[in-house]
C-alpha cells in the first residue's frame, strides 16, 4: 500500500487538494491532477501545466516605488493545456462525467513505484450506458518532453458509438487570489497563441508570452484502436481531434503530448517538438511505462526510507521524496520552486528553500541532481553581482530572495531582499557539497567563485564596531521579525561563508598554485583580502545573553514584548493573514525556526546547553506559520534529547500535504517541508552530520518504531543504515573502506561488511 497514494474523493475541497497531490512531473514538465473531462459545471479547478522556469515578465505595481525596488518580476506561466479529453457515449453523445449518472466505483492512485497515476471508473450514464474507463498518466523521466495520457474503455453495456474528443488548448490563464500574499494577485493572461494546426500527422499549438518572448509548443501524436471515423479541427487557439469507435468493443486511446520551449529547444521549439513527437509515437505506451518504472526504481534504490511499522508515516515520507524528484529541475535554467511543479503558489519562484531544505536530500541520495542545483546558482551569479551593485555594494554578490531567471522578484523588501542570508545559504550548500564529495573540479569551476563573491557581500554590508564585526538591517529566516541588526542566523552563516571563501582559496592554492594564481587574478582576489575574510569571521558578533544562556535572535529581540498568545484565537493563524506586519514585528513571535535553524546548521558554534535553552526559549514563541519550521524543531529536539517532541514534530511534517494541515495544499505542495521530512529522519533521529573531516552519526529510534532504514551517499560510497530498537547497523554497500564517527567513536567500515553497535540512549 505504501507505494500508492489513493483517493476516491469527489468533494470540491478535496478535488482541489488532489490536483496538487496527484500532480505528475519530471523536473521539466509539471501537470496538476485535473480530470481530463473536468468536474461538474460551476465547480472550481486550478487546471495547470507548467514547464519549469518557463516564465513571463510582469511589471510590479507599486504605490510608492523607491530606489532599488525591482521593477519587474518573473512569473511561472500556466502553459498549453493538453489534459482535455471528453468521452461521449452512444448516439445521444452523453458526456462521461463523475458528476452525472451513477458512479459504480471510482479510485485514483499515484503509483510511486511505477511513476504514473491511474484513475479507474465504473460508470453508468443517465440513460443507462454502462462502461469502465481507466486513465493512466505519465510524465516521462526518459523522454523529458513527454506527458502521455492512455485511456482504456471497456463497454459493459453500450448502445451506439463511443466518441473521444481530445483537445490541445492554447487559450490558458494563470490562477490568481487577491488576498493571499502566497498566491499571485494579478496578471492572469500571460500567453497568446501564435500558431495551431496539424503537421506530419501531429497536432500542435504554439504559444508565446507577451513580455519575455518565450515560446512553448505542445505537439500531440495520437494512437488508438481502429476507429470508424477520425476528424481534426483547429481554430486560432486550439486543435481538436475526434475519433469515433464502435461502442461494442474495448478500445484504447493514447495521447502523447510533447512540450518544448525556447529555453531548452531554441527559437523554434515546434520543429523539435514535431520530431520528438514522431519518435515518441513509434514506441508503445507499455514501453514508455516500463522505462519510467526502471528510472523510478533506480531512484528508490538510493533514496527510499523504510519505516518499520507505521504505514501512514511510511506513505508520507515516500510521497514527499517522490514529489521532490518530480519537481527538481535538472538543467541549467531551472531549480526547485517552493511549490515544485504542482501549483502556482509563490509564482514558481526559487527561494532559499532549495539550499537549506531540499539540496541536502539530493546531496546525500542523488549527488548528480544536487550538483545541477548548484550549477543553476552559479549560472545566475552575474545577476547577483548586478543586484549587489544596485543595492549600493561595491563588490560581491547578493542573490535574489525569490527568482526564476536570476533577478530579484520580491516586491516586499522587509521579508524579501532584506533576507541577505540567502547568499550565505547558497554558500553553505557549496561547502556541504565539497565536504560530501571532495569534488575539486567543481570547486575550481564553480565553487570558489560563488564562495568568494558571496563572502565579499558580508565585507560590504558589515562593519567593525567596538572590535566586533556587525551586520545591520537584515532579516533572518523568521519573517515575523524584519530589518534588524545582528540577526544571529545571518551572522553565523556569514561567518561560515567568509571562512569557506578563505578555505577554498587555500585549498586550491595548495592543489595548484599556478592555476590558483590565474583564478585569483581573474577574480581579483589578494592575500590581503583573504586575511580580511578571516578577520571578519573571527570577529563576527554572535549575540549571546548570559542570564538566559541563549542566543538572542538579534540585537533588540529580547527587549520586545512577547506576543499575547493566550488571547489570539485559533482562527487568527497564520498571523500574516490577520495582522499588519508592523504589529507582528513589534513582538517576540517567530513565524519559523531562526536561531534554532542556525544551531542545526552550525552546531559547533555553541555549547549544547546554550542550544538547548535557546530551543526551549524559541519553541514557546514560534507559531510555525511557515511550513519550513516544524522539521527543524524536530531535528533539534532530537539533538537536545527531547525524543517525544522530535517525533511529534516529525509527524507534523511527514503528512503536511497529504492531510492538508496548512490549508493551502490546493495552491501546490510544500516542497521545503518535504525535504525537511527526510532531514528529520536522517539528520534528526539518526543524527547524521557532514563534518569538515568526516561523516558523523548518532542514531536514536522513536519509541513508536521498531526499525527504520535508509541509504546515504558520501564521498563516492553508499552506506546502508539500519536502526532497530537495539542496534545501529552500518554497511558499506558501495565504494572503498571509510572511517566514520558513530556517537563519539571512529569506526572503520569495510566494503560489504556490516558494522553493528548497540543504540546509545
Ligand atoms: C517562508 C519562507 C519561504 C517561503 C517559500 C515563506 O512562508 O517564511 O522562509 O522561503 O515561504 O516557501
Amino acid at each position: 500500500m505504501s507505494w500508492s497514494i489513493r483517493s476516491a474523493e469527489l468533494t470540491q475541497a478535496e478535488l482541489l487538494n488532489n490536483e496538487s497531490i496527484f500532480a505528475l512531473g519530471n523536473g521539466y514538465i509539471g501537470v496538476r491532477g485535473n480530470f481530463e473531462e473536468g468536474y461538474a459545471p460551476g465547480m472550481n479547478s486550478i487546471r495547470g501545466t507548467y514547464l519549469n522556469a518557463f516564465h513571463d515578465v510582469i511589471t510590479i505595481p507599486y504605490g510608492e516605488k523607491l530606489h532599488g525596488f525591482p521593477g519587474t518580476q518573473q512569473k511561472l506561466v500556466n502553459g498549453i493545456d493538453a489534459q482535455s479529453v471528453t468521452i461521449l457515449v452512444g448516439d445521444k453523445r452523453e458526456p462521461f462525467s463523475l458528476f452525472t449518472g451513477t458512479v459504480r466505483s471510482f479510485e485514483r492512485a499515484l503509483n510511486m513505484d511505477a511513476g504514473s497515476a491511474v484513475r479507474s471508473v465504473h460508470w453508468v450514464s443517465p440513460e443507462g450506458q454502462e462502461l469502465k474507463v481507466s486513465f493512466t498518466r505519465l510524465v516521462s523521466f526518459a523522454v523529458r518532453e513527454l506527458f502521455a495520457i492512455h485511456i482504456e474503455i471497456e463497454p459493459i453495456s453500450v448502445q451506439g458509438p463511443i466518441t473521444i474528443v481530445s483537445t490541445i488548448n492554447g487559450d490558458v490563464e494563470n490562477y490568481t487570489a487577491a488576498n493571499d500574499p502566497r498566491v499571485a494577485s494579478g496578471h492572469a493572461k500571460l500567453l497568446r497563441t501564435v500558431s495551431s494546426g496539424t503537421a506530419q500527422d501531429v497536432d500542435y499549438v504554439v504559444d508565446e508570452t507577451s513580455a519575455s518572448g518565450l515560446r512553448m509548443s505542445c505537439a500531440t501524436a495520437y494512437s488508438h484502436s481502429d476507429a470508424i471515423a477520425v476528424e481534426r479541427a483547429a481554430d486560432e487557439r486550439s486543435v481538436m481531434y475526434t475519433a469515433r469507435f464502435d461502442g461494442g468493443r474495448p478500445l484504447f486511446f493514447t495521447k502523447r503530448n510533447i512540450y518544448t520551449d525556447t529555453l531548452r529547444h531554441g527559437a523554434d521549439p515546434l520543429s523539435a517538438g514535431l520530431r520528438i513527437a514522431s519518435e515518441a509515437a513509434s514506441a508503445p505506451f507499455s514501453e514508455q511505462l516500463a522505462r519510467q518504472r526502471a528510472y523510478v526504481a533506480d531512484f528508490w534504490k538510493r533514496s527510499d526510507i523504510v519505516i518499520g511499522d507505521d504505514a501512514r508515516l511510511q506513505e508520507g515520507i515516500r510521497f514527499n521524496l517522490y514529489q521532490l524528484l518530480q519537481s527538481a529541475g535538472q538543467d541549467a535554467h531551472s531549480n526547485i520552486a517552493a511549490k515544485g511543479l504542482t501549483g502556482e503558489g509563490y509564482e514558481g519562484h526559487y527561494f532559499w528553500d532549495t539550499e537549506i531544505y531540499m539540496f541536502p536530500v539530493f546531496l546525500m541520495t542523488q549527488p548528480a541532481i544536487a550538483k545541477q542545483l548548484l550549477i543553476y546558482r552559479h549560472g545566475i551569479l552575474d545577476f547577483a553581482r548586478a543586484r549587489a551593485r544596485e543595492m549600493g555594494h561595491k563588490q560581491g554578490a547578493l542573490y535574489p530572495w525569490r527568482t526564476i531567471s536570476g533577478t530579484e522578484c520580491s516586491s516586499f523588501f522587509p521579508s524579501g531582499t532584506a533576507q541577505y542570508h540567502i547568499s550565505a545559504d547558497i554558500a553553505y550548500s557549496y561547502s556541504q557539497y565539497y565536504m560530501a564529495t571532495e569534488d575539486n573540479d567543481f570547486l575550481w569551476q564553480y565553487g570558489a567563485e560563488v564562495l568568494i563573491e558571496t563572502a565579499r557581500l558580508w565585507i560590504e554590508i558589515g562593519h567593525y564596531y567596538d572590535g566586533a564585526f556587525h551586520i545591520d538591517e537584515v532579516t533572518g529566516p523568521d519573517e515575523y521579525t524584519c530589518c534588524v541588526d545582528n540577526n544571529y542566523y545571518t551572522n553565523a552563516m556569514a561567518k561560515h561563508n567568509l571562512r569557506w571563501a578563505a578555505r577554498s582559496c587555500r585549498t586550491l592554492s595548495r592543489l595548484d598554485a599556478d592555476r590558483f594564481g590565474a583564478l585569483a587574478e581573474k577574480l581579483g582576489v589578494t592575500e590581503e583580502e583573504i586575511l580580511g575574510w578571516d578577520r571578519a569571521a573571527e570577529a563576527m558578533l554572535l549575540p549571546y545573553d548570559e542570564a538566559l544562556d541563549i542566543n538572542p535572535q538579534d540585537d533588540t529581540f529580547l527587549r520586545k514584548q512577547v506576543w499575547d498568545f493566550d488571547n489570539t484565537p485559533e482562527e487568527h493563524y497564520p498571523l500574516l493573514l490577520h495582522y499588519h506586519p508592523l504589529t507582528i514585528y513589534r513582538y517576540q513571535v517567530c513565524k519559523q525556526a531562526d536561531t534554532v535553524l542556525a544551531h542545526f546548521l552550525l552546531e559547533d558554534e555553541q555549547r549544547l546547553d546554550t542550544i538547548r535553552s535557546s530551543y526551549d526559549y524559541y519553541e514557546k514563541i514560534t507559531t510555525h506559520d511557515s511550513s519550513l519550521s516544524t522539521c527543524i524543531f524536530s531535528i533539534m529536539a532530537s539533538k537536545v534529547g527531547y525524543a517525544e517532541k522530535a517525533y511529534d514534530y516529525f509527524k507534523e511534517t511527514a503528512r503536511l500535504d497529504l492531510d492538508n494541515t496548512h490549508g493551502n495544499t490546493k495552491d501546490g505542495l510544500h516542497l521545503a517541508n518535504m525535504g525537511g521530512t527526510w532531514m528529520a529522519i536522517v539528520f534528526g533521529f539518526a543524527g547524521v552530520r557532514i563534518k569538515d573531516t568526516h561523516l558523523a552519526l548518532a542514531p536514536a529510534i522513536p519509541a513508536a518504531w521498531d526499525r527504520y532504514e535508509f541509504k546515504i551517499q558520501y564521498k563516492g560510497r553508499t552506506i546502508d543504515v539500519r536502526i532497530t530498537k537495539a542496534e545501529a547497523q552500518l554497511t558499506l554497500s558501495e565504494g572503498d573502506a571509510l572511517q566514520v564517527r558513530l556517537y563519539d567513536r571512529d569506526i572503520a567500515l569495510e566494503p560489504g561488511k556490516a558494522y553493528v553497535q548497540a543504540i546509545q540512549s
